[in-house]
């Protein structure tokens, strides 16, 4: 960690979503009591230990489900963008939830990773929330699932946004088989980050900073380098956490998540992303290494 800055990706017990996508196994899945206060007690924990901490941090939640729709998310995300050593505080959401929160919170350290649902709200009601985001100057992107029959879907909401919001395309595993050239052009017509997303990255042996400035961590805070490796590598709340904390090369045979691969060396994404990494939102005029 040359700089001291240390990027954590928070994922508690929460598995709970408002929304029904078939293919989602949080789909409409309400917490029960005990859960909901296992996770605030989880939440309540890990953002008392980030606002305590003494380097500078960027938080990125990546829930299980929907977090957004619960207020204490809104307040961590609040507090944390508030705390001078936390450059950036992200969030993945289907951001159905009221936006009234941003008005408590630092707008300009927040980071939002809106993922459209065509099916689960409509065009109208996303775009009124991007236009929040907007008015705010929140940094945010947008995107969809590539599923084929998301194209019309995705074309309308490239045409309702100004060019300024970056749309993203996640190619869809049961479809990505399918897609013919024409399909990858479509889709790379709107994100042309498109291909570095279209198929997983060859990772075995390589380096990747996973691990050194940016780790994975659970609401017990157990702590893995990424979400794709189960390694334990040490638990947040000892002292002894941050010796784990070094360069390593990649022991998974790929890597094919956006929060993943950015952080392979080699592909240098993070100079395309920018202080927008964590919400996917690249550099405006940052030059995307070619990729076929
Ligand atoms: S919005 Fe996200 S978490 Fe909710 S059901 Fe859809 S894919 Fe799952
Ligand atoms: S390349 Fe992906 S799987 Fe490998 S360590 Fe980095 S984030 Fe984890």
């Amino acid at each position: 960690m040359a700089d001291g800055r240390l990027t954590i990706l928070y994922r508690g017990p929460l598995a709970s979503c408002n929304y029904g996508c078939e293919y989602c196994p949080f789909a409409k899945r309400r917490e029960t009591d005990a859960e909901r206060a296992e996770d605030e007690a989880a939440l309540t924990r890990f953002v008392g230990w980030c606002l305590a901490a003494a380097r500078p941090l960027r938080v990125f939640f990546t829930p299980w489900g929907e977090a957004l729709t619960q207020r204490r998310y809104q307040r961590a995300l609040a507090a944390l963008s508030k705390a001078e050593h936390v450059e950036k505080v992200a969030v993945q959401t289907n951001l159905s939830a009221s936006l009234d929160w941003v008005g408590e919170a630092r707008a300009s350290r927040l980071g939002v990773w809106a993922t459209y649902h065509p099916g689960w709200t409509s065009l109208d009601r996303f775009v009124a929330q991007c236009e929040r985001l907007l008015g705010w100057g929140v940094s945010f992107s947008v995107g969809v699932v590539g599923l084929l029959e998301h194209k019309a879907a995705l074309e309308a909401l490239r045409a309702r946004l100004p060019p300024s919001v970056y749309v993203w395309v996640n190619a869809a595993r049961q479809d990505s088989a399918q897609y013919t050239h024409d399909d990858v052009r479509f889709f790379e017509s709107v994100d042309p980050l498109f291909r570095w997303n279209l198929t997983p990255h060859p990772s075995r042996g390589l380096a990747c900073r996973a691990g050194e400035d940016v780790v994975s961590v659970d609401g017990d805070g157990t702590v893995r380098r990424c979400h794709f490796i189960p390694t334990v590598l040490g638990n947040l709340y000892t002292a002894e956490f941050e010796q784990v904390l070094r360069p390593r090369a990649c022991t998974n045979e790929s890597c094919r998540c956006h929060i993943g691969y950015v952080h392979l060396e080699h592909l240098e994404l993070r100079r395309v992303f920018g202080s927008g990494l964590l919400e996917r939102v690249p550099e405006s005029g940052s030059q995307p290494p070619a990729r076929t």
